[in-house]
């Protein structure tokens, strides 16, 4: 029987009654599989008797002599305080808040054992976290002399009683459970055997005993999450050569079809060799038996959009419909523009759905699309809306895909019959997600920017120097350019002061630049405001665009060459990166000033320094990670791709690593060999991650 099998309720359990059940319940803890599964978040090492007057090492574990009893405080509300000494003569005292009752317990001149963690207060040795217990009779369920576990508590729970029910479903219930892990793996990695590893991670005799236990379920947890991630690859039959790591190494040449090759005569520009190469990548994938599920990564500016167009025309030249979904309306409409512009005179019928098209419009959209005469159909997450259907959806163009949620890219992607998937983004993803989240995806990498673009040229200035900026940028304006004003705020907002954009607009419009049209975008105004402010920036109508970062994902404005923002400590990296990504996208040299205030944190310090030494977004994307942690990786805390109980990808990705290529490995040869039998059996149970999304 496997740990999971373990249904066995609750109430079989000795001293549970019904407010103990319905509080495990609340936690979620309905069986004794479950219970157990509950492992420690940490340990208190009560197996070694450490003097008081090592307290600092603390909490201290000793022996003591209670000496004396005493109460302070008003009447009713007393409180009581003991003295005690252990062997060595030290002596502390025990505050007992709210604890009158210990007085019962504690007699003075017998010896106990007590746990606590002291402090020296008022010229004394000191605890009111304390336990204690008395010497003899040893009680069998003691909380002495041993490594206890500290649990996660839900409101009803308390560790006693956790560790009470814990201690009883491992004697009574954990000693036939059964390996999951294939008989070589464990003894190749001298794991423990999973019984002995479950009641160990909770009771451990010893702390080596504990690190093993812990290696082992590690081990058990990444090995089944990489096995249906591979699971997950095979199933969608792709070639298993690009599966062993997730950058593609042997690319076939890039052999444009005929309407690839006609896009790309059109162009005024030849593909990169980054382009190039992942178009060799993505047609073999759309030409292959198998579903794509590619995640394309390239810097802003690198010329994703173009790819996906490229990967669009192969699709439809068989037959098929192709949806781009971008995370807001702008952006969606820049790529419905392009798609116009780039795809219509080539006789693809091109469409533009948002949850603000117009109802009549709407309508007829709808219809084409289910009649296939819509090809490319371009918009936000209305693309996915109930109402919308397709006649045969064949390719999902997912840009700037950390925006959406695991829910959203599978209500797209349901829309088809297993259509192909390509995710965009420009920001990087570390090593330990591209081998769980998207472990069983392929990955390209644009690492190339288009010929003649000049690194845009960084400027730090201090906001007392605000007017220089200024300055240069009228000397730009003069020059026919364009420039970009961005604030961290809509409207002024008296509590922060800082400058807005709103504020900012009418100064930079009446009295700094009084000679150049200007305008205002930012996240409130209206679409179809937005939309006209951006054609006419984009007509050079307008001459100065002043916004908050709705900018950041936006536009593409080849003219503009001065990107200022104010506040600029305000922002985070990533947003600072991709906002100099809007200029630096023509032939001209671009700016960008990075002005920030006298009162800079040393991390805001650290992120300007960043961006002026870096225009490497990848580089960037690292130092992001190092100065915001892990855990916030953008896209990844609402991914709801599985719940892991005990391992940290981060911190064990060598084991990772290793169980990853044993999954692999598994699969590659047969589930039907003996030593895999274990593994069918678990997998024919409830998968252990429930549904991993995509
Ligand atoms: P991103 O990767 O940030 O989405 P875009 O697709 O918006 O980048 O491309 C940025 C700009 O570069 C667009 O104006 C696009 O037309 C242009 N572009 C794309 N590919 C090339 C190329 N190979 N050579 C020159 N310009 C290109
Ligand atoms: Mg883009």
């Amino acid at each position: 029987m496997f740990l999971r099998e373990l249904t066995i309720t609750i109430d079989h359990l000795k001293g549970a009654g019904p407010t103990s059940i319905r509080a495990l319940a609340n936690a979620g803890i309905t069986g004794v599989g479950s219970l157990l599964c509950q492992y420690p978040k940490d340990l208190e090492d009560r197996s070694k008797i450490v003097p008081l007057r090592d307290f600092n090492l603390a909490p201290v574990c000793t022996l003591i002599r209670v000496l004396a009893h005493s109460w302070f405080g008003p009447g009713t509300t007393k409180t009581l305080k003991v003295y005690v000494e252990d062997d060595q003569g030290t002596r502390a005292s025990l505050v007992c808040f709210n604890r009158p009752f210990i007085e019962k317990i504690l007699l003075v001149g017998n010896y106990y054992r007590l746990w606590g963690v002291f402090q020296y207060r008022y010229g004394e040795l000191q605890t009111s976290v304390f336990e204690v217990e008395a010497l003899e009779p040893a009680a069998p369920q003691s909380v002495f002399g041993r490594i206890l576990p500290v649990y996660h508590l839900h409101a009803g729970l308390s560790q006693g009683m956790l560790r009470k029910f814990i201690r009883q479903a491992l004697a009574q219930y954990a000693g036939p459970v059964e390996d999951e892990i294939p008989e070589p793996i464990m003894t190749r990695e001298g794991l423990l055997p999973k019984a002995r590893a479950i009641r160990a991670i909770h009771f451990p005799e010893s702390l080596e005993e504990l690190e093993k236990a812990r290696q082992t379920l590690v081990y058990e947890e990444l090995f089944y999450l990489e096995v249906l991630v591979c699971r997950r690859a095979k199933a969608r039959g792709t070639p298993s050569g690009n599966r062993r790591g997730p950058e593609d190494q042997g690319a076939p040449p890039f052999h444009p079809s005929p309407l690839q090759r006609t896009l790309m005569e059109r162009l005024p520009f030849a593909l990169t060799p980054g382009q190039t190469h992942v178009m060799g990548e993505i047609n073999r994938d759309l030409d292959g038996p198998y579903q794509m599920a590619r995640l394309l990564q390239g810097d802003v500016g690198s010329g994703k959009t173009l790819v996906s167009f490229l990967a669009a025309l192969r699709v439809m030249e068989q037959g098929g419909q192709a949806a781009l979904m971008a995370p807001t309306e702008l952006l969606a409409r820049q790529h419905a523009e392009n798609a116009a512009r780039l795809l219509e005179p080539l006789g693809i019928r091109p469409a533009f759905l948002t949850g603000n098209s117009r109802s009549s419009g709407r309508t007829a959209l709808l219809k084409n699309l289910v009649t296939g005469d819509i090809d490319l159909v371009v918009g936000t997450h209305a693309l996915f809306s109930k109402d919308v259907a397709y006649k045969n959806l064949r390719l999902v163009v997912i840009d700037e895909q950390h925006r959406f949620g695991v829910v959203q890219r599978q209500a797209i992607m349901g829309k088809g019959e297993r259509p192909d998937l390509l995710m965009m983004s420009a920001t990087p993803i570390p090593r330990t997600l591209a081998l769980t989240v998207f472990g069983d995806m392929d990955i390209s990498v644009i690492r190339d920017m288009p010929a003649g673009r000049k690194p845009v040229k960084t400027h730090l200035a201090r906001s007392s120097n605000e007017e220089k900026v200024y300055a240069f940028v009228r000397g730009e304006l003069a020059a026919g350019k364009q420039a970009y004003f961005v604030y961290p705020l809509i409207e002024a907002d008296e509590n922060k002061g800082l400058k807005d954009a709103q504020t900012m607009a009418e100064r930079l419009a009446n009295q700094v630049f009084p000679e150049y049209p200007a305008a205002l975008i930012h996240s409130k105004r209206d679409e179809e405001e937005k939309r006209n402010i951006m054609e006419r920036f984009r007509a050079g109508a307008v001459r100065l665009l002043v916004a908050t970062s709705v900018v950041e994902v936006v536009v593409d404005v080849p003219n503009a060459t001065c990107m200022v923002i104010e506040h600029a400590e305000r922002f985070g990296l990533s947003a600072l990166h991709q906002l100099r990504g809007r200029v630096g996208r023509g032939k001209d040299q671009s700016y960008c000033f990075l002005i920030y205030s006298d009162s800079l944190t040393e991390d805001g310090k650290t992120r300007l320094k960043v961006m002026l030494e870096n225009t490497d977004g990848f580089v960037i994307a690292e130092e992001d990670l190092k100065l915001r942690g892990p855990g916030q990786i953008a896209g990844t805390e609402q991914s709801g791709y599985f719940i892991l109980g005990i391992a940290d990808p981060a911190r064990d990705s060598e084991t990772l690593e290793k169980a990853r290529a044993d999954a692999f490995a598994m699969l590659e040869r047969d589930l039907a060999l003996p030593e895999y039998q274990c593994v069918a059996r678990v997998l024919n149970q409830a998968p252990p991650f429930g549904d991993m999304g995509l």
